[in-house]
């Protein structure tokens, strides 16, 4: 059984994790790099050692010094998170070579939903239906222009190591093509080490499904539903929601049990993600496997009352999945808003700078993984996120309704976020009606601007702060300073109860 845990990562989801060994009375062991000695996850935790300076391949990234502290701190089993090193096989190796246990999948489908190539592969032998698409290539670009070709433009050139969005280019005409597998493949060498790119059919305003699958050594493989994940910006998430609007019982179950083939054809341990594209006439198609926890995962844990974090670690105790995963049941409707350093003014540029002042929105229905506190330095160093905001309900109107709510309570002050960009989002009208694609952003807000909100400045925030704290109904700096649109109204929106269709 395990009774002390190293969470080799940072932020929100070091919390995240934190609080489940909590519950369950096991040991928690947080890392730091310099400058986040002074972190939320540092306090947090019930031992913090350092790893060294900021960059990542210095401390978040620096296997041996991980490794070595989850040894001397006496821990048996590591979590990596996500992002990091949780998708990284030679370091799980590492790990269970150490005598630890890895919460996390065996390398072996580690590696091989590793790349994008070799996963369409495995899938296409499973019977997962994949995007139409090419062999891989570094530098044939012209034979690539030809497959292209015979398959029709637009396409997408994407990088086989990709992730995050790095790496791929919509190209609209054979003309561009060369210059733009130029770019994505210097791009993914240098982001990934990998030059290798193929071309994908560039699906028409498609959906972005995912399926969250849990696997034990028992034989026993399921899903637990799906994430709408469309609401993108640079093919990021930004707002995830489950269940996805519109979706239908017969949809579920097809894509579903697609989900649980592609993690049996991996034999999948764990906790894992399957990302599809939905297209417009309800085909879908296997994108790629999260071979981790996703930041995604509150909204499955909000629905279906199920700590996926605790599954992991029964999974990696070498237990079966209980009943309550075996058969698990999704009921109301959860929401989840990320909340990032950007500003977006600046074309969404991530920005750095203190913390001054964070006020959390609370409530029934409201959740915050968070690791953001007043003091604190955020760094260009990592990911831009700066904590998720999740709500839940009865039906998505209630936790829509409660996500507006929430949002407008949330005071960070110091830096920019894009809480005005996310409210944006929210009000308009075709969010209500849950008309989504990965499009949503070109199509609803292409030239959304904030409207100037001058942030204060320290000596300022000093003079706003008991103001603010004291603001009986709630009211943030952006509300004062006149946040944008009125309410669409109620009576456009065709109610979802949970109820139907289930
Ligand atoms: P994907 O975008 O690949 O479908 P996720 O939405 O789960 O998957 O995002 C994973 C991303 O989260 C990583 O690529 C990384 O940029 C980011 N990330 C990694 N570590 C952290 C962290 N500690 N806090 C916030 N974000 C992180
Ligand atoms: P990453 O590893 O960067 O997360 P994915 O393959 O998961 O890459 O794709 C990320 C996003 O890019 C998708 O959610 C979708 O918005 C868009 N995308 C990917 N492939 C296609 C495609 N063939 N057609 C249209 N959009 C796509
Ligand atoms: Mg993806």
């Amino acid at each position: 059984m395990i009774q002390k845990v190293l969470i080799a990562n940072r932020g929100e989801i070091v919390i995240r994790i934190l609080k489940t060994l909590k519950d369950r009375g096991v040991k928690g062991v947080a890392v730091y790099s310099e400058p986040d000695l002074k972190a939320p996850h540092v306090s947090a935790a019930d031992e913090a050692y350092p790893l060294g300076s900021a960059a990542p391949a210095e401390s978040y990234l620096n296997q041996d010094k991980l490794i070595a502290i989850a040894r001397e701190s006496g821990c048996d089993a590591v979590h990596p998170g996500y992002g990091f090193l949780s998708e990284n096989a030679d370091f799980a190796r590492r790990c269970q070579a150490e005598g630890l246990i890895w919460i996390g999948p065996p390398p072996a489908a580690i590696d091989a939903m590793g790349t994008k190539l070799e996963a369409r592969k495995i899938m296409i032998d499973a019977d997962v239906p994949v995007v139409p698409g090419t062999e891989g290539t570094s530098d044939d670009y012209e034979g690539l222009r030809k497959s292209a070709e015979a398959m029709g433009f637009p396409v997408l050139i994407k990088a086989t190591a990709g992730g995050g969005g790095k790496g791929m280019r919509i190209v609209n005409n054979p003309e561009e093509f060369k210059l733009y597998a130029a770019a994505a493949s210097s791009e993914a060498e240098k982001a990934f080490g990998n030059p290798i790119i193929y071309v994908e059919k560039y699906i028409e305003r498609p959906r972005h499904i995912e399926f969250q699958i849990f696997a034990d050594d028992h034989g026993n493989f399921v899903h637990l539903f799906e994430r709408e994940c469309s609401i993108q910006r640079r093919h990021q998430k930004i707002i995830e929601e489950t269940p996805s609007p519109g979706f239908t019982p017969e949809l579920r179950e097809r894509m579903g049990q697609a989900a649980v083939a592609a993690a049996r054809a991996v034999d999948y341990r764990g906790a894992g993600t399957v990302e599809f594209l939905l297209d417009q006439d309800r085909n879908f198609y296997f994108l790629e496997m999260n071979t981790r926890l996703q930041v995604e995962h509150p909204i499955t844990e909000e629905v279906t009352h199920l700590d996926l974090v605790r599954l992991q670690g029964e999974v990696a105790n070498g237990f079966a999945l209980p009943k309550s995963a075996l058969n698990p049941v999704q009921q109301g409707h959860a929401i989840e808003c990320r909340v990032y350093a950007e500003d977006p003014s600046m074309n969404f540029l991530p920005t750095s700078g203190e913390v001054l002042h964070v006020l959390h929105p609370r409530g029934p229905g409201v959740r915050v993984d968070s690791a953001l506190k007043a003091g604190f330095e955020v760094s260009i160093h990592y990911d831009p996120m700066l904590c998720k905001i999740i709500t839940t309900g009865r039906d998505r109107e209630e936790a829509v309704g409660r996500m507006r709510a929430v949002l407008s309570e949330f005071v960070v002050l110091g830096i920019s976020t894009n809480i005005l960009h996310l409210q944006a989002i929210l009000d308009t009208e075709a969010f209500w009606r849950g008309d989504l694609s990965t499009h949503f952003l070109q199509e609803h807000l292409p030239d959304w601007q904030p409207e100037h909100v001058e942030l204060p400045d320290e000596g300022k925030a000093g003079l706003l702060l008991p103001d603010l704290v004291g603001v009986p109904d709630g009211t943030s700096v952006h509300s004062r300073a006149g946040r944008p649109g009125p309410c669409p109204p109620f009576s456009g929106w065709r109610r979802l109860s949970w109820k139907e269709g289930y």
